[in-house]
């Protein structure tokens, strides 16, 4: 058993970032799902990893160094408060909910945390849907999606501008692909097929460019190209494996004028008449739209 922990230990020690019971039964093929279940509960009780929720599945952190030296000399108080924070995994506990729990008084409680803080033994972050809401964590977790909004948020604020690139670039990717395989001399229905691009090559394309500071997924990359197949720039099917794949399209018909119009998404419309300060005779949204 001490040999099948020690692998374990050494695939969570190649993933920082923890590892799923998928992950382990990848790197270790030979291990019998008894042996990994006994092996776990034994690495568990031995506290050598922080278990964490991410997409419904239960992810292994390795504990470092830091965070069990952190709570070494933490009085009581102070491990009751951590305890309570480590069971909260990656999608935290509100102060409210560590005050009912621990039975601490409020400015006790925030001398603890304060000093949880400072030891970097736990953080504060602010919730995604709540402004004034922040939840405690163990330092070093990533939050939970739910938590921070995922990869389209940035400081609780909509990332429109980092959606933005990432919709050009996958446009860009199918685009190119489409043009590679242009002319084929193998038909054009052949051409046709090999013109589609799977997610996961996308989600290579978008993590080799190097754009995003975080990890885009499966699901976000679909998010992304889906949009696309929403604007008329690219069509979906789905391989007879049931993975979908995407291939960018030629509009047949140019979009009329009036789908461009700028006032469809100007945020002043409700403002804008004939009379007034905002009319489309001062429009620079329209003069600009008339000059293309
Ligand atoms: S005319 Fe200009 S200001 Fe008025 S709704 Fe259209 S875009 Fe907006």
């Amino acid at each position: 058993m001490d040999e099948i922990k020690e692998k374990i230990l050494n695939v969570a020690r190649q993933n920082p970032k923890g590892i799923s019971d998928n992950d382990i039964t990848a790197a270790i093929p030979e291990l019998q799902s008894a042996e990994l279940v006994t092996a776990m509960n034994e690495l568990l009780k031995q506290e050598c990893f922080d278990l964490f929720n991410q997409g419904g599945s239960l992810i292994y952190r390795l504990k470092t160094q830091s965070s069990k030296q952190a709570v070494k000399g933490a009085d009581n108080e102070e491990k009751v408060v951590y305890n309570l924070i480590q069971e909260s995994g990656n999608k935290g506990i509100w102060i409210r909910d560590i005050r009912l729990r621990s039975n601490l008084a409020n400015t006790q409680l925030t001398k603890v945390l304060k000093s949880l803080e400072s030891k970097k033994a736990i953080k504060a972050v602010k919730c995604v849907n709540a402004s004034k809401k922040k939840v405690y964590m163990l330092y070093n977790l990533e939050p939970d999606r739910s938590i921070t909004g995922g990869a389209w948020y940035q400081d609780q604020d909509f990332d429109l501008e980092f959606v933005d690139i990432l919709n050009i670039q996958c446009l860009r990717f199918l685009n190119q692909r489409a043009d590679s395989v242009k002319n084929n001399p193998r038909g054009p229905i052949v051409g046709r097929t090999q013109s589609y691009a799977t997610v996961a090559e996308v989600q290579k394309y978008i993590t080799d460019l190097g754009i995003s500071k975080v990890q885009l997924d499966a699901e976000e990359v679909i998010t992304i190209l889906n949009t696309l197949v929403y604007d008329g720039k690219a069509e979906s099917s789905v391989y007879p494996d049931g993975s979908k794949v995407y291939r960018a399209i030629e509009s047949l018909i140019p979009p009329p004028g009036l789908v461009e119009v700028p006032c469809g998404v100007c945020p002043l419309i409700h403002k804008c008449s004939s009379q007034g300060l905002i009319t489309p005779q001062d429009c620079n949204y329209i003069t600009e739209w008339l000059d293309q």
